[in-house]
């Protein structure tokens, strides 16, 4: 297996700590909004990630976190928490939003058929660990306090900006001046382990003792308690999106570094964008779309699955309904394969040539998802076998072993039921036809279609489908 290393910006072979089991952290969702499909392809790729791995014969331990608590608005420390924000807004309280919110995305990873973590960790539920964390780090020296909050001290780590391949100085010129942030903050690049419950954030909702005053945790802590707490010191994979890379994952190996003197995580993997109209779909920014506003327009979340496979995970990628449209048709054609694949149930002889020919497909089905996880190859050579003439049990199998990286629940689909009315309508106009009465015949395949059906004639007779 082959992986991009955000880290070391290389491909490099994937070598985990333990022989063939791999420990995964995944950035889970801040939960005051709806999770929206950009967000979901994200989760979908760390899940063809998780999936390959499985695949080849990996045993997988993934932890994600629910972020409900210490995510400001701003990545340098400026504005509102953005649970508590939300909060406002709704005139609910921070616990519901948040529990709404999760229960939402919870839903959506399920419709996506992304495999659940092992652990599914909440920030509020590690507050402890996270000040045990803190506590730490202070005692080491890599803090300082000020009325407002405790600070990881960028300068006191020699490795900062190694992830982002910033230096300090260019992380100043990020600073922005029209937001408010600590005046004792002594520089932007320092980031809040714990902020307390005092100047804008004294009405904060979220609160609890500690060391420095009643307070909350800033975002990055949670993640590396979590991934410490469950994975342990150095861990194979941590995945998320590029947008976390630069603040969110610089922070996270500062802090855990710093405390262990170890490597944090040995491969980074980020996923890149998926855009709508050229632009990041984002929650702050309102141009997002969720699971439902898709499947209101009639896309079966599994076709979006297989959109997102058709596009590498290090690219962008435009969202358009055209493109929703075009992979929902294609994963229904997929299914009507599969339906069609089990009535071919004649198992043959392999000769020599074809049982090669299914060893190849899987072979270069292995090499591709192998390298860097090139998904719309492997979705190609899919196609490719399906038109061959392997014999079709053989390819049923294929397609299910495929699908066990792809995720389209393929081994579920089940034929459809044609009501009895449709089929009866459809062998009179089949009986028409037979007599080429071709009114009659056109006449028969208006009321089928008036009813929300069609007929296709093929050479074994006619097929019934419902109209889409
Ligand atoms: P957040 O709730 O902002 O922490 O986002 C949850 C995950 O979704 C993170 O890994 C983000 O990087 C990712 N993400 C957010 N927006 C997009 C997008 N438009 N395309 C792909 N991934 C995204
Ligand atoms: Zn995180």
């Amino acid at each position: 297996m082959y992986l991009y290393n955000s880290l070391t910006r290389k491909i490099e072979e994937f070598k985990p700590l333990k022989p063939q089991e791999v420990n995964i952290y995944v950035c889970g969702l801040t939960v005051y909004d709806f999770a929206h499909i950009g967000n979901m392809r994200s989760y979908s790729n760390s899940d063809f990630l998780k999936r390959t791995l499985l695949y080849l014969g990996y045993k997988v331990n993934h932890v994600m976190n629910i972020t409900d608590v210490g995510h400001l608005t701003g990545d340098d420390d400026s504005g509102e928490d953005k649970l508590e924000k939300q909060a406002k807004k709704t005139k609910k309280t921070v616990w519901e939003v948040a529990e709404f919110y999760t229960d939402f995305f919870l839903k959506t990873l399920k419709e996506l058929n992304i495999l659940l973590p092992d652990v599914l960790s909440k920030a509020t539920d590690h507050i402890p660990e996270m000040v045990a964390f803190i506590k730490k780090l202070e005692e080491k020296g890599f803090t300082y306090e000020t009325n407002e909050a405790v600070y990881f001290d960028v300068s006191k780590f020699k490795g900062y900006g190694k992830l982002s391949g910033q230096k300090l100085e260019e992380k100043l010129k990020g600073a922005r001046e029209e937001v408010y942030v600590d005046p004792k903050k002594k520089h932007p690049a320092d980031f809040a382990l714990w902020f307390k419950r005092i100047g804008r954030f004294a009405n904060h909702q979220m609160h609890w003792e500690s060391p420095w005053g009643e307070g909350f945790p800033g975002w990055h802590i949670e993640c590396s308690a979590m991934s410490m707490k469950y994975l342990g010191q150095t861990i194979d994979i941590h995945a998320g999106g590029v947008d976390h890379l630069a603040v969110h994952h610089e922070d996270e190996i500062a802090q855990s570094e710093a405390l262990t003197g170890k490597q944090f995580v040995n491969y980074w993997f980020h996923n890149n964008f998926l855009l709508v109209e050229n632009q990041k779909m984002s929650k702050s920014l309102g141009n997002f779309f969720t699971i439902e506003d898709t499947q209101k327009k009639g896309i079966d979340p599994l076709a979006l699955r297989l959109l997102f496979l058709q596009t590498h995970y290090r690219s962008m990628m435009n969202f358009t309904w055209d493109s929703a449209k075009g992979s929902n048709e294609a994963l229904n054609k997929l299914k009507e394969q599969v339906v069609m694949l089990r009535k071919q149930t004649d198992r043959t002889t392999l000769s020599q040539e074809k049982y090669k020919k299914i060893e190849e497909y899987r072979d270069r089905f292995i090499a591709a998802i192998s390298n860097d996880l090139q998904t719309s190859a492997a979705v190609a050579i899919m196609w490719e076998m399906l038109k061959s003439n392997v014999p079709s049990p053989d390819k049923l199998d294929l397609l299910l072993e495929f699908d066990q990286v792809f995720g389209l629940k393929l081994a579920e689909v089940e034929e459809e039921k044609i009501p009895e009315d449709i089929v009866k309508l459809a062998e009179e106009r089949q009986q028409m036809r037979v007599e080429k009465r071709y009114e009659e015949t056109d006449r028969l395949r208006k009321e089928i279609e008036s009813k929300g059906y069609t007929v296709e004639d093929t050479p074994e007779g006619f097929r019934i489908k419902r109209l889409k």
